[in-house]
């Protein structure tokens, strides 16, 4: 009897799973049997936990439970990665195929190199797949076959590629085929609950809330996504960055059902919507061609630039306690909730690079270890955008301005008020420049300015030129 192993990664689901569905069908081909299992890295373990963590190990407990309650046989194996493939190699009998949906970039691309030498090494044949982008980073290419760097002629050619169609499998079929391994060691359950230990269930976990999500958003906030995206009191986003993340529903899942709701007149919610996935995809292909971008600049003339490493203001900036209201509430949310509002990722990232002067890869580090819904070609990309260091940023001297930005996208101060409590009963009129309030207002609002919340830590006009000067001076 022939058996496949099917590794899951950052695709936890069980629908529109391209390395599942395939294996599927060459287990009944080939009247054979499925191996899925997870290989759990000890140096997750090392890191202290954080959210970006509890979000992804809570929706792998998720899954593991989905698999059971459908008797579908899944591996939870601790180890590391070479050992973990030897050791699947060596206990499933009659092992000769490996299936998994690979990683153009990073981490992920570096373990699968070393994984496909560990099965070449061992004769077993193996099927990789794109299945995380629309379009990997090599299917969208300009006529001379070269990629793209800037992001509109990108979308162009992008929107007119077809896009696959989500694949349904028959769950009855893989819990058939699967087949649980007795003398495997289990320890990876074990270290799992460590990880988990008394943490809180969350309910934005796994492939059922995703496509809740999925529907309530196309229900309620398609139609408007393109007015209200960018008022982060509003929440007029999907949300669904967590679960694309995790891979607790497709990409093409989200794609052709946003496609087949109803056309409106004028219908820019949905086509503001499909260029941000455009986004996802232009920021993967960006991250393949510029594959040291998370240490160095796409654009080299500013490879040179003296950025700032000063620890204090990192650490105001970190804790949202800079004194501009709109970046201390977004960085706030972000600590509070392991995600940000797109409005408030540019603006805290162009603060911490435009006003503070700081290194963009402090930041990119930061929001990498906080991000529920950490993607490196989109984080790394976002950062290089906002320091305008990438293929295609904003330009240096255009810099956001705290106040403008924040009485534009959160004109009432809700959104402030929501993440920045000492700022809750001051005046509208002052939310967004607190420091502007008189003695006699400041005790009206409870709130007393150097005492409950910082004075504003650097000049925003004074730092704009500063930051045009040092782009200039390249
Ligand atoms: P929606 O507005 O509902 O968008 C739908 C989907 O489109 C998102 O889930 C996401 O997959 C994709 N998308 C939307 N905007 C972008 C964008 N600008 N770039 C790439 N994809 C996009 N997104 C991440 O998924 N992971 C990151 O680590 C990340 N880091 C960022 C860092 C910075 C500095 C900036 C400016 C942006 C970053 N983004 C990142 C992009 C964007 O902020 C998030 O995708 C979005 O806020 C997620 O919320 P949502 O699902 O409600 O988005």
């Amino acid at each position: 009897m022939k058996t496949a192993a099917v590794w899951f990664r950052r695709d936890l689901r069980l629908q529109d799973h391209t390395a599942l569905s395939e294996a599927v069908k060459w287990a009944e081909e080939h009247n054979g049997k499925l191996f899925l299992f997870f290989q759990l890295n000890p140096a997750f373990l090392e890191k202290p936990a954080d959210f970006r963590h509890h979000y992804f190990f809570q929706t792998l407990k998720a899954f593991m439970d989905n698999c059971r309650d459908h008797k579908i046989a899944f591996h939870l194996m601790y180890g590391e990665t070479e050992e973990i493939m030897e050791m699947v190699i060596e206990k499933v009998p009659e092992i000769n195929l490996f299936l998994f949906n690979e990683d153009e970039t990073g981490y992920g691309k570096e373990r699968d190199d070393k994984v496909k030498r560990v099965l070449k090494e061992n004769e077993v044949d193996y099927w990789t797949f794109q299945d995380h982008f629309l379009h990997g980073a090599r299917e969208v290419k300009k006529q001379d076959g070269s990629l793209y760097k800037v992001y509109t002629p990108y979308y162009k050619a992008w929107s007119k590629l077809e896009k696959k169609q989500p694949a349904e499998i028959d769950l009855k079929k893989l819990s058939a085929c699967s087949v649980s391994i007795q003398d495997l060691p289990d320890t990876g359950a074990e270290k799992l609950e460590e990880m988990i230990g008394s943490l809180e269930e969350r309910e934005d976990i796994g492939e059922e809330a995703a496509l809740k999500t999925l529907k309530e958003f196309t229900d309620e906030k398609l139609e408007d996504y393109h007015k209200k995206r960018d008022l982060p009191a509003e929440a007029g986003t999907s949300r669904l960055s967590r679960y694309l993340k995790t891979g607790t529903i497709s990409i093409r899942t989200v794609y052709h059902h946003i496609m087949q709701t109803e056309d409106h007149p004028q219908d820019t919610g949905k086509e503001t919507f499909i260029k941000e996935l455009a986004w996802r995809d232009f920021y993967n292909m960006v991250y393949v061609q510029f594959p040291n971008s998370v240490k160095e600049e796409a654009d080299k003339r500013y490879r040179s630039i003296k950025w700032n490493t000063d620890k204090e203001r990192l650490k105001a900036w970190k804790e949202g306690k800079t004194g501009y209201p709109i970046v201390d509430a977004g960085m706030r949310q972000l600590n509070e909730e392991g995600w940000m509002h797109n409005r408030l990722r540019m603006i805290t990232a162009s603060f911490l690079t435009k006003d503070y002067l700081l290194d963009w890869r402090l930041g990119e580090a930061y929001f990498a270890e906080k991000l529920v819904d950490y993607e490196p070609g989109s984080n790394i990309g976002g950062w290089q955008w906002a320091a305008s260091v990438g293929t295609d940023p904003v330009p240096y001297f255009r810099v956001f301005n705290p106040v403008t930005q924040s009485k534009k996208f959160d004109p009432d101060g809700e959104y402030i008020k929501k993440y920045v409590p000492e700022l809750r009963d001051v005046d509208v009129k002052r939310i967004h420049e607190p420091w502007k309030m008189s003695s006699g207002e400041q005790k009206e609002a409870g709130c007393i300015i150097g005492t409950d919340y910082p004075e504003p830590t650097v000049n925003h006009s004074e730092q704009r030129v500063k930051a045009i000067e040092m782009f200039q001076g390249i």
